[in-house]
């Protein structure tokens, strides 16, 4: 058995380190993939920064594990039962992994699995063994898709900060005149300005407390950039002829931020609730939300909304903003992620 090197989280509240471990076996219909990215993702945060188990009724997983739910990489292995794909195939790893068996799965969408809540995992590094590593199992050929001649770096953010956007995305009806604001321009913010811009006809709004990250908001498209300050919203519904938004996609999910989110939208909108800082809205009429309102909460994305955002990659439509760090500096593209340094997304990639 050869020793690899994973990148694990132990215990809550222990910091996650690289360590041995032996190459996983595929056994039945189990795939081994060699991974040749993994992203880093804020999710990954949330994960490693909670503090003890109470955590565990929020995420409904425990350690120990791997971690790495972004992962792109080349067939290795295939278990004994294993069909569907070949040794050497470029692949990316759909995440989101269900039970396999209920309806949802069965129209691949693990995102919304029926029986999430007894699994003991919400997906491969969310309490499965993940992507920060040289190799990850997956336990069908159902979660891989090919990724033809994407390089790595670009096809593995796209499982899930290309993904979870698109999927969000695809849930709007935003017809020709709407307008839309990205509040956050991180990882999957700035996919999500490409993926709207590219996928609807709707005018796209950017705002992030960080000037950098207005400035890969510009890059990406977006029509109007805001800094994050209490009157936000104001300048928001300025620029759109005084009037509110038809959507507002939140990546942040902090207080503050579904609090600018409640105020730029306008009647009969779309509040869409990606990020999980941990802020709350209180939902009811006669509150702060316009007449009409539609709040999502969208969940990751489906195996057939992957293909569809590697096709749009394919394109050249969207382009991923990577900064790449080996795995051995895994831990410190964390705390970078943590500071709010990272330009677009962090991933990791095998050590030279
Ligand atoms: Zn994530
Ligand atoms: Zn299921």
């Amino acid at each position: 058995m050869t020793v690899v090197r994973a990148f694990r989280l132990a215990a809550w509240g222990r910091a996650p380190m690289l360590v041995d471990v032996d190459t996983p076996a595929p056994q039945d219909d189990e795939i081994l993939v060699r991974v040749l990215a993994a992203g880093a993702c804020h999710s990954d945060l949330h994960v490693v920064d909670a503090a003890d188990a109470a955590a565990e009724a929020t995420f409904g997983f425990r350690p120990p594990f791997t971690l790495g739910h972004e992962i792109a990489g080349e067939v290795a292995a295939l278990g004994p039962t294993a069909t569907g794909v070949d040794v050497g195939t470029a692949v990316a790893v759909y995440g989101p992994w269900g039970c396999g068996e209920c309806a949802r799965c069965g129209a691949g969408a693990d995102n919304y699995c029926d029986r999430r809540g007894e699994l003991g995992w919400a997906g491969v590094g969310l309490g499965r063994d993940g992507g920060m590593a040289e190799y990850v199992l997956v336990p069908s050929a159902r979660h891989l898709v090919p990724t033809g001649d994407l390089s790595p770096t670009q096809a593995a953010p796209l499982s899930d900060a290309g993904l979870t956007p698109y999927h969000a995305v695809d849930t709007l009806r935003l017809g020709a005149g709407s307008t839309v604001a990205v509040i956050g321009v991180g990882g999957l913010g700035h996919l999500a300005v490409q993926i709207l811009l590219a996928v609807t006809p709707a005018r796209v709004f950017a705002v992030d407390i960080r000037e950098a990250a207005l400035e890969l908001a510009h890059e990406s498209g977006a029509e109007l950039t805001v800094l994050a300050r209490p009157d936000t919203h104001r300048a928001l519904r300025t620029e759109n002829g005084g009037v509110g938004l038809d959507a507002v996609l939140d990546f942040v999910g902090s207080d503050s931020s579904l609090t600018t989110a409640a105020a730029s939208l306008r009647a009969g909108g779309d509040l869409v609730v990606v990020g999980s800082a941990g802020g709350r809205l209180t939902v009811g009429k006669g509150g702060r939300l316009p007449a009409g309102t539609r709040v999502s909460l969208p969940f990751w994305g489906t195996t057939p909304e992957l293909h569809a955002v590697l096709a749009l990659a394919r394109d050249g439509r969207l382009r991923v903003a990577v900064e790449e760090f080996p795995l051995s500096a895994a831990a410190e593209a964390l705390t970078r992620l943590r500071a709010g340094e990272v330009r677009g997304r962090a991933v990791l990639v095998p050590d030279p």
